[in-house]
């Protein structure tokens, strides 16, 4: 094996990203080098290609990127016990301390110290990545490696859609980007017995139809939400709302449509702060939930195991390239009509 490797960097600060030669990653006794064999571009990787305010205030340049993706375990540290060499997995993209109150507690995914995997830690976008074993998730042999590599995207829309009981629940959804789409799916497995998914993007929401069948798709832009949920019969208004946009309009109205005593749980990143009117959530009586990454590692456990039970999400993904054509694939990213994008790093 050479000791050199293809990684896509973000070496300037600048928009954009560059195929470079770098080291393959030198792995401490308790970690695992992963070969790459597929990545998914996120939304994430697209604040740090487009070099915007959050990438320029929290990556460090130069750094690898990237942290959805799925591969071969190359070779293993001298005290790992659990993971083998040629075992196809994935990984939490989280890497957590073991100091704070919550990660002494076995909260994990509460840890003030996490650093992230091609943010603030070399990231996937290679074709080898070093991780702790803890952090390492197994899959059978016969897992398709595509779809192992958007785990991380749907593990975020399994911690959220799960945060509160759906079963005979109406559940609303604003954003219907990958993980807003991924979460209609799983809300209607989970048995909510109405999911309505909101966006102002009519391609998305037509390509969400193919992953949930049951859904019904708004387009708040020229069909009013109050409408809808009369005739669909909602009377008292949602009793789970799911906000995944991090867009004020969409939270707002969130507001306005939920039922008397009714759950929030907020995974959308509002760009910047925005005025709420939360005497609406003091009147309702709401509970709102904020909710980051993936509960390690019970999310990984949840959402295997609604993988195995027949969620599918192949449909999820739409277009795929050779690493090599990274830039094709971060250009048609930025059309926001896609499903997930994949990269195959064994055509580098
Ligand atoms: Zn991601």
């Amino acid at each position: 094996m050479s000791d050199m490797m293809k990684a896509l960097v973000k070496a300037h600060p600048e928009k954009g990203l560059w195929l470079q030669d770098v080291p393959v990653p030198e792995i401490a006794p308790n970690e695992v080098l992963i070969k790459i064999e597929r990545t998914a571009i996120c939304g994430t990787d697209m604040h740090i290609y487009k070099w915007d305010e959050w990438a320029q205030n929290n990556v460090p340049v130069p750094m690898v990127v990237g942290h959805e993706y799925g591969g071969i375990v190359a070779a293993v540290g001298s005290t790992v016990k659990r993971v083998k060499v040629g075992e196809r997995v994935t990984g939490e993209g989280h890497v957590v301390g073991n100091r704070s109150r919550n990660a002494r507690a076995g909260r994990f995914h509460l840890d003030p110290d996490t650093k992230g995997i091609g943010v603030n830690l070399p990231g996937a976008f290679a074709q080898y990545l070093a991780l702790p074993e803890f952090n390492v998730i197994p899959l059978p042999d016969d897992f398709p490696i595509e779809i192992a590599a958007i785990m991380d995207p749907l593990g975020n829309a399994v911690h959220t859609a799960l945060s509160f009981n759906l079963v005979g629940e109406d559940v609303l959804i604003t954003g219907a980007g990958p993980i807003g789409i991924m979460a209609a799916a799983v809300a209607e497995k989970a048995g909510a017995r109405r999911v309505v998914l909101t966006d102002i993007n009519d391609w998305r929401l037509n390509f969400a139809k193919t992953i949930a069948p049951r859904t019904v798709m708004v387009n708040t832009r020229d069909q009013d939400l109050k409408q809808v949920m009369s005739k669909i019969g909602l009377r008292e208004g949602f009793d789970v709302g799911l906000e995944m946009s991090g867009a004020e309009p969409a939270f707002n109205q969130m507001l306005n449509v939920m039922i008397m005593g009714g759950n929030i749980a907020m995974l959308g990143l509002p760009a910047r702060p925005f005025p709420v009117d939360f005497g609406k959530l003091v009147g309702k009586a709401l509970t709102l939930k904020g909710v980051y990454g993936r509960e390690m590692y019970d999310t990984w456990y949840k959402m295997l195991a609604l993988l195995d039970s027949g969620l599918d999400m192949s449909p999820m993904i739409t277009h795929h390239f050779a690493a090599r054509d990274f830039q094709e694939a971060f250009d048609l990213m930025e059309t926001a009509k896609t499903g997930k994008v994949i990269m195959d790093w064994t055509q580098i």
